[in-house]
């Protein structure tokens, strides 16, 4: 089935996954069963997949033609903070949409049965929060032959139209 197919006739579960992993969320490094979540959905389409024993980030992959890899990342960690009187681990930053559209990108494409011109990566990163989940998951080879790297980040001061996304480097840039 075509990818874009796949979405429009998959709404309904894509939409329940993203509720699904906004009630589970949990803080940096302690992503348990948020990962268990995308594990459970990647593993039934068949995808490929790296766990860790020290971190529950996750790397799938598409296996392509070439060697070469195009990576497509998201973040599973929540904050911690206040909600209606109560601190508990909350997505206020938008974690749980990030891990659905990486989830569900990964779940079209396989659908699909297309063998990509490179390998497609899908990386599910814990602790976005502290700043650290990046490196521990560079350290565990989640770039390697990695020549295009894209990652997703939820902005409602920039909010574009469904099924359109905006590039941004704003938030990967060093502090000038
Ligand atoms: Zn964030």
């Amino acid at each position: 089935m075509d990818p874009i197919q796949y979405i429009d006739q998959h709404q309904e579960s894509l939409i329940k996954s993203y509720h699904d992993l906004h009630s589970l969320a949990e803080p940096s490094w302690q992503e348990e069963r948020t990962s268990c979540y995308i594990l459970k959905c990647l593993r039934e389409a068949g995808i490929s997949l790296k766990t860790f024993q020290s971190h529950y980030g996750i790397i799938a992959e598409i296996p392509g033609i070439s060697k070469k890899v195009v990576a497509l990342r998201a973040d599973m960690d929540a904050l911690v903070q206040e909600v209606d009187g109560v601190v508990k681990p909350n997505h206020s930053c938008g974690h749980d949409a990030h891990s659905t559209m990486v989830l569900y990108t990964a779940l079209a494409i396989a659908s699909s049965g297309i063998r990509p011109k490179h390998t497609l990566r899908f990386i599910f990163q814990p602790a976005e929060e502290k700043g650290e989940g990046a490196l521990q998951m560079i350290n565990d080879g989640a770039l390697e032959n990695v020549t295009y790297l894209f990652g997703v980040h939820v902005r409602p001061s920039t909010e574009v139209p469904y099924m359109k996304a905006s590039p941004s480097l704003s938030m990967a840039q060093p502090k000038q």
